[in-house]
């Protein structure tokens, strides 16, 4: 972003404090959380382009997971089986630290619920191998179990398909409430409506211009995911945008029971407690397109979400949309999210790169970065930038 010297408010305002977190979505909340607990009386400022959850934080699905089973085959492809399910237990961590400190006994009004996910097989040769490897994460302690036809169509409404594979960590919230929830428990300070264009070290500090005067701080925590590249420029190898579409109808009957992964057609859905169908995904039929910054929908994603509904599932037919709407993600190059220092600055930290997987992240990486600052090798070598510099 550039700002011109008209707009430019930067002398009129210097404001001083302990620490800096850009941006207000799941990852910047967890920070600034998880710094207040660290050290208490900590004087925080939130700075946020927009208003609170108004990036992916404020636009996702709701999932809180761990993933799907094919999420799972595909980190044991690149990492190895036993680095796929210390990425797994990250997110059952993940899951176990926000029900803790966040959700609480406040679940219902959250729209929270702890239903597991389930992971549809698109063909019998998939359907073979996601029951190999459900044996293999059985294995490993992970609670999963196998789904019949039958059981799809009664318990998540889609007709079509071999089964499925069962994994009961997992549910799902309504992801504004939670920022709202998460919000309630900060003493931070949040700046709405400021953006930060311009980051430098001064002295021992950290100086950063916004639109609306210059902060300073002792430290800063880059928390922008896809936004990063557009403010650190050098991250732009390392965090590409993508895309992501959402459908929404009006209330249907209640038929789908938990978060629901169709990757064949990469994309998922579940069922909000108020009726209405969630739908998400198809970015494969338009990747080219997709992989941008732009915040709109386009016919050949929606219709083919549409078309989804109406041909897979028990109450398609009768289904008619209520919204639309689209959000950002930001991919790293492995997939694995990126945090700890950033290169060339001082008292400077980033987390970035959730891919698809921030609500299932965040929390528990907000943690890890906030202790990795002090004892950088808290950070487990997956999650360094260090690891991307080498390939
Ligand atoms: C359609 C869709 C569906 C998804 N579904 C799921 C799901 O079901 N489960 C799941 O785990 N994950 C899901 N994700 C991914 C998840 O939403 C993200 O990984 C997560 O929200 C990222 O959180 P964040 O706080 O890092 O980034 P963001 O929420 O994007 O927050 C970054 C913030 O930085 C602000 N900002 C940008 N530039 C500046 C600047 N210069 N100065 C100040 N502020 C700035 C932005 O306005 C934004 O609010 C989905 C994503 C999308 C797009």
């Amino acid at each position: 972003m550039t700002i011109s010297r008209w707009l430019d408010q930067s002398d009129s305002h210097n404001r001083h404090f302990d620490a800096v977190i850009v941006g207000a979505g799941i990852a910047g909340l967890s920070t600034a959380y998880w710094l207040e607990r660290q050290q208490p009386g900590i004087k925080i400022a939130l700075i946020e382009k927009n208003r609170v959850g108004f990036g992916a934080s404020g636009r996702n699905a709701g999932f809180v997971t761990c993933g799907s089973t094919e999420h799972f085959i595909k980190l044991q492809e690149d990492f190895g089986l036993d680095e796929a399910v210390q990425i797994w237990k990250f997110s059952e961590e993940n899951h176990r630290l926000l029900a803790e400190h966040v959700i609480q006994d406040e679940g219902a009004s959250l729209d929270y619920r702890k239903t597991g996910s389930c992971t549809v097989a698109p063909s019998e040769e998939r359907w073979q191998v996601y029951r190999e490897t459900a044996k293999v994460m059985r294995a490993q302690g992970l609670d999963v179990t196998e789904v019949t036809p039958k059981q799809m169509q009664d318990d998540y409404g889609v007709t079509g398909f071999q089964g499925g594979i069962q994994y009961s960590g997992d549910g799902f919230i309504h992801p504004i409430k939670l920022l709202g929830r998460l919000q309630s428990q900060l003493k931070a300070q949040i700046f709405e409506g400021t953006e930060v264009y311009k980051i430098a070290n001064d002295g021992g500090s950290v100086r950063l211009v916004t639109d609306r005067g210059v902060f300073f701080a002792g430290q800063a925590f880059l928390t922008l995911n896809a936004y990063l590249p557009l403010v650190m420029r050098s991250f732009e190898s390392w965090v590409t945008p993508g895309r992501g579409q959402i459908l929404m109808t009006e209330p249907l009957p209640d038929f789908v029971k938990g978060p629901c992964y169709l990757t064949k057609h990469l994309c998922y859905f579940r069922q909000l407690p108020t009726g209405h169908l969630l739908i998400g995904g198809f970015r494969n039929l338009d990747r080219e397109v997709e992989n941008t910054y732009a915040d709109q929908t386009t016919d050949v994603i929606q219709n083919a979400l549409f078309d989804f509904v109406k041909s897979h599932f028990k109450h398609g037919p009768q289904a008619k949309i209520a919204y639309q709407w689209s959000g950002l993600m930001g991919f790293s190059t492995d997939g694995q999210m990126i945090l700890g220092p950033a290169k060339g600055f001082e008292n400077v930290h980033v987390m970035a790169g959730c891919s698809g997987h921030g609500m299932g992240l965040s929390f528990h990486a907000a943690k890890t970065l906030v202790e990795g600052t002090a004892n950088p090798e808290k950070i487990p070598p997956r999650l360094r930038l260090s690891r991307l510099e080498k390939n």
